[in-house]
């Protein structure tokens, strides 16, 4: 199992006062991994398993499910009961990757569009409003003379590559690269 990278993540939400309970954001044990997000009356929950293993979890069944989940956040007790239905229960396919080209003549992708992230970490609002702020800088003036070009849209990804987070990940040989408008 890979985690953070190209894994799959079973993701619900838990009802209750959270600033009550442990603040620990992962769980481990059993083969298992689970990540609690804090989201202030609720718990976002990500479960992560192997890609391509959601039916076997759901063939399982949800009693099977939630006693794997009580296993490794026993706090969450009882509350684990409002899961009673597989509608509560989202699979997301997680990629972390990135153009390796932002712009294109008359576009410039930013935000996810340029770098999806892992909603685990809690970077990738971060990036994408600092990839907002730094292509209103840096465009404002082009914009208003009417006359942008592909090297002002360049400027964007050019900054953010040297100042943002996004050059933490190299390229993996999948990332795309935008081609044509
Ligand atoms: C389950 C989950 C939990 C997450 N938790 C966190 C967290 O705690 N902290 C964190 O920092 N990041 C988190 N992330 C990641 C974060 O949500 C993204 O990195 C961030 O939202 C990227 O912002 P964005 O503006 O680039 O894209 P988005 O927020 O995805 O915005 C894109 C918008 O474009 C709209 N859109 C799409 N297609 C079209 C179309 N054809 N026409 C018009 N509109 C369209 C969409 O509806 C959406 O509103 C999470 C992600 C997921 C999936």
């Amino acid at each position: 199992m890979c985690l953070f990278w190209r894994n799959m993540r079973i993701f619900f939400a838990i009802s209750g006062e959270t600033r009550s309970t442990p603040r620990r954001w992962n769980y481990v044990g059993a083969g298992h991994f689970m990540v609690l997000i804090d989201r202030g009356d609720y718990w976002q929950c990500g479960f992560i398993i192997p890609k391509g293993k959601f039916n076997e979890v759901r063939q399982d069944g949800l009693l099977e499910f939630r006693a794997a989940l009580t296993k490794l956040a026993p706090f969450l007790g009882s509350r684990l009961d409002e899961l009673d239905t597989w509608e509560m229960v989202r699979l997301l396919t997680v990629k972390v990757d990135r153009l390796q080209q932002w712009q294109c003549p008359g576009l410039l992708c930013i935000g996810d569009a340029a770098h999806a992230m892992s909603p685990v970490g809690e970077v990738g609002i971060n990036l994408a409003i600092q990839d907002a702020v730094a292509a209103a800088n840096l465009l404002y003036d082009p914009l208003c003379r009417g006359s942008i070009t592909l090297h002002d849209l360049e400027k964007v990804q050019k900054r953010q590559m040297r100042h943002g987070w996004c050059n933490c990940w190299r390229p993996s040989p999948s990332c795309r690269e935008f081609r044509g408008a």
